[in-house]
């Protein structure tokens, strides 16, 4: 925003928006707050980019500082598991930061994301301006540990998967997006292989499905190795559960002591589940199985109704004639 009088009120107010939601529905959110300050390696954001700038890699700081700050007073994190938001950072991509800014990422605690390798062209614009791989020069800039997740990891080297394997920094593979924008496939169990934690995102809000993009990461594996089998169910629970409560850096995960009660139950009785062994549902069920999803320890939906809020559905309905209404 403008560093007008009015502005003040108005900080941050996206992200409140979005913490306000996630804590009212009792989702367990980690917001990663992006830094985006190039539109392509050495070229200026465009227009219609603008508004994700932060000028400088200062001007980025200065402003997630301010956020962190404003997070902890709203939403303090009193004992693991209470909490429902928390912040992050995320690197855009290499297009996005300058490699001289980069080491101010290694300065931050937490988890930090970034777009890695998501398709050709981002590579071969990175040989051409560092002489080196995206993954290379994150690595030379300190911020590939485990705390970094990188998104997509589709087009790497073999060095590259080294690095990211050596590192044991977390892998969100989101196959629904990469298959959706024809960006390919990616190792996902060399990486494994090599070290690395495989977890599951999404990048886009065509599919929003967490089972889906499961199944397809395994689907992709099948694809392009001619092999059957390559992740065992017990690893793609895992990689959906463990992997994503890591990369988020979030006490989930696991039904264990000490962690937070967050989990879904899925309906055996579907048409698609009906049968399947139990192992097996995560090969079958789609998010329409999900039956009851408990958070924070308390039933938050149960058949599609929310506790609190009332019938989804018909809230997204509402919700979705209003942006008409505006648009
Ligand atoms: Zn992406």
């Amino acid at each position: 925003g403008d560093a007008n009088d009015d502005a003040e009120p108005r900080a941050h107010a996206m992200e409140r928006a979005l913490a306000r939601a996630a804590a009212s529905a009792g989702i367990r959110i980690r917001l990663l707050d992006t830094c985006y300050l190039t539109g392509a390696i050495d070229a200026e954001l465009s227009p219609e980019q603008a508004r994700f700038g932060d000028g400088t890699i200062d001007g980025y700081m200065d402003r997630h500082a301010g956020l962190t700050e404003a997070f902890a007073e709203e939403f303090p994190v009193n004992a693991p598991g209470e909490s429902f938001v928390h912040v992050g950072a995320a690197i855009h991509s290499i297009r996005a930061v300058p490699a001289a800014n980069l080491p101010r990422f290694a300065e931050l605690t937490g988890p930090v994301h970034v777009h890695l390798s998501e398709q050709p062209a981002e590579n071969e614009a990175c040989q051409s301006a560092y002489g080196a791989s995206p993954t290379e020069v994150l690595g030379r800039s300190g911020v590939v540990t485990d705390r970094l997740s990188a998104v997509h990891a589709t087009h790497l080297s073999e060095e590259d998967i080294a690095i990211l394997g050596g590192s044991r920094s977390t892998i969100v593979m989101c196959p629904c997006t990469e298959a959706d924008l024809a960006d390919g496939i990616g190792p996902a169990r060399e990486l494994a292989d090599a070290g690395a934690v495989i977890s599951l995102g999404s990048d886009q809000h065509v599919v929003l499905d967490a089972l889906r993009e499961t199944q397809g990461l395994e689907a992709g594996e099948r694809l392009r190795s001619g092999q059957r089998g390559r992740f065992s169910p017990t690893e793609l629970i895992t990689a959906l559960t463990e992997g994503g409560a890591r990369s988020l850096d979030l006490p989930v995960g696991a039904l264990e002591v000490g962690k937070a009660c967050d989990f879904v139950a899925l309906r055996t009785d579907s048409m698609r589940t009906m049968g399947s062994l139990d192992e097996q549902i995560i090969l079958t069920a789609t998010s329409a199985d999900v039956s009851v999803t408990v958070s924070g320890g308390r039933v938050r939906v149960r058949d599609g109704v929310h506790a609190e809020l009332g019938d989804i559905s018909e809230l997204y309905a509402q919700a979705f004639a209003a942006l008409e209404m505006e648009g």
